[in-house]
């Protein structure tokens, strides 16, 4: 029997560990269960090279809850370890890592909630923990190591005659929530649900003789091949949106799905998917989980996919993405704007390929999608260089255009004396419907522009197309913009005019800036038009939008 001591300078790693990682205490599981599942992976390695030639036999990693005792055992059939190996492996890092570790965790908190801490981690729930380890090699024996949270530890012989690893956590009391079933399946599902190697938690139950009871059979939790792991040669569409609603139970389904395979100049594999959106934009932010070869860390992606993706939702996996540091560290990192680089390629070049081979389908979804490229376009330069060629313009029949087919049908009829085409666009149908038919009975044609970035992209086009001027569709300014001979005389006298102008003129919202007129209205339109200076309504807006 060996006795050791944790050369810790500190008097104990332990309340350190707990007080600096409290927030994000949940992830032990995770830890525990995927340095099991590294054990297996690294067998199944070996045996693959011939350095082991036994039998992997079963490779389920089981999870045990003893509720009265309040223990979690997490037992795999992996490599195990022998006794240098616990020293080297499991002492070690207590004993080399600690002054590092809370220099580390003293000067930069930031990077607490983000960094694995590895196997010590469990001692942020855990006031006792054992290892009972068998190794693999020829001639090892099992051996149990136990660790009371104080800076001494015990190795012993002990009873396991298969190959593997037990580690078994007794829970702590002030954490005590963490010994029940519903909590533990909740952190199985969460971080462990795509794990490579299947991770079985109780058995299967069934109903017999009024009530359930535990068949032989266990339950095993994860899908260890989850379909973004896979060939897209080999998936349909059901398949992703299956997947979806796997990911998102309540969700409608998506728009489109995307699914991203590179493996150079970096690793990164996943399934992106356009949601249909809700009105309330920021709620529906950061719902893009990320793995670390099928871990999950997180669902805050931010700096990892450019800020507009961050409406998307899905799945990226990458073992490239550096996971343990923190997220001022992630945004500066050049392998992170490679990857954020390619997202944003990706997902304009799948877009664009639906766009061409799918033009209905694409014009269907259109409704739906405009946000994301409207989004995409005004805050990504390189995004809007590729998606003009395929962003819509719907008119108020319904019909879509691509911004170079509008420009060739409004060009005969709506360019200015400065040859400056004239966009013409309404922000409500239905209030600002009898302009909108006085426009069309003149035969021009008005844009829908009642989308939630529609101001600020109305904005953006402008500064894009050198050529082009928006025009809401009851500005003053229509008329004088757009000559056209055939318009109609009023039967209205200059006084008649006159007298009439401050009835109306009190009817709008303000006195300034709006203008009455009775002349150059057709026979089907309304007998008097009340209109508003485009410029000064659009610096109001802007001034209400807090300076666009
Ligand atoms: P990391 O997983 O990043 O190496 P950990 O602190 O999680 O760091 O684990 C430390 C080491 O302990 C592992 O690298 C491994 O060698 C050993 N180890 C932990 N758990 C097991 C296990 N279940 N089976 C075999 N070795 C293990
Ligand atoms: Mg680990």
């Amino acid at each position: 029997m060996a006795n050791g001591k944790i050369g810790v300078t500190t008097e104990n790693i332990f309340p350190i560990i707990k007080k600096f990682l409290y927030s994000d205490h949940e992830i032990f599981l995770r830890e525990v269960i995927s340095n099991a599942v590294d054990a297996t992976q690294k067998l199944k390695a070996l045996a693959s090279v011939n350095e082991f030639t036994g039998e992997l036999g079963d490779l389920t990693i089981r999870i045990a809850l003893d509720e009265t005792a309040k223990t979690i055992t997490i037992s795999d059939s992996g490599i195990g370890m022998t006794e240098e190996e616990i020293e080297k492996y499991i002492n070690q890092i207590a004993f080399s890592g600690a002054e590092e570790f809370m220099a580390k965790y003293k000067t930069d908190n930031g990077i607490i909630g983000h960094f694995g801490l590895g196997f010590y981690s469990a001692f942020m729930v855990s006031k006792k923990v054992e290892i009972v380890t068998h190794s693999f090699k020829e001639g090892a024996t099992a051996l149990r190591w136990s660790c009371d949270g104080s800076p001494d530890y015990t190795i012993e012989p002990a009873e396991r005659e298969a190959r593997g690893t037990d580690i078994i956590l007794h829970i702590d009391d002030d954490s005590i929530e963490f010994a029940e079933k519903t909590r533990i399946e909740g952190l199985l599902k969460k971080y462990c649900r795509y794990l490579t190697i299947p991770i079985a938690f109780g058995k299967e139950q069934d109903w017999k003789d009024g009530k359930y009871e535990d068949t032989d059979k266990d339950q095993i939790i994860n899908n260890p091949n989850p379909i973004w792991s896979l060939k897209p040669a080999d998936l349909k569409e059901e398949d992703y949106m299956e997947f979806y609603h796997e990911l998102y139970p309540m969700a409608e389904d998506a728009l489109f799905s995307i699914h991203l395979n590179v493996d150079y100049p970096f690793n990164l594999t996943g399934i992106l998917y356009f949601p249909k959106l809700k009105n309330n934009l920021e709620v529906q932010k950061n719902r893009i989980q990320l793995y670390c070869r099928q871990v999950y860390v997180t669902d805050n992606v931010e700096g990892i996919v450019p800020e507009f993706l961050t409406l998307l939702h899905g799945v990226i996996d990458s073992p490239d993405i550096p996971l343990n540091v923190s997220r001022s560290y992630l945004q500066s990192d050049s392998n992170v704007k490679k990857i954020s680089s390619h997202i944003t390629k990706k997902v304009a070049d799948r877009l664009q390929e639906i766009f061409k081979n799918d033009r209905p389908q694409f014009e269907q979804k259109w409704d739906d999608l405009k946000i994301f490229m409207e989004y995409g376009m005004l805050s990504d330069e390189k995004f809007y260089e590729r998606a003009e060629k395929f962003f819509l313009f719907k008119n108020t029949d319904g019909k879509y255009f691509t911004i170079e087919e509008y420009a060739t049908l409004i060009k005969p009829t709506q360019e200015d004396k400065n040859k400056k085409l004239v966009y013409l666009y309404t922000t409500n149908r239905e209030q600002q419907f009898t302009y909108i038919e006085k426009a069309q009975n003149k035969g021009y044609d008005v844009l829908m522009m009642d989308g939630q970035l529609d101001a600020h992209f109305v904005n953006q086009m402008e500064s894009k197309l050198p050529d082009a001027r928006f025009v809401r569709v009851d500005s003053d300014v229509v008329e004088r913009l757009i000559p056209k001979e055939d318009l109609a005389e009023t039967k209205l006298t200059k006084e008649q005019q006159e007298e009439l102008r401050p009835v109306f003129v009190c009817h709008a919202p303000e006195k300034t800036n709006f203008t009455v007129m009775f002349e150059n209205l057709s026979e089907t339109d309304a007998p008097v038009l009340i209109t508003q200076s485009e410029f000064m309504r659009r610096m109001k807006d802007m001034a209400q939008m807090g300076g666009g």
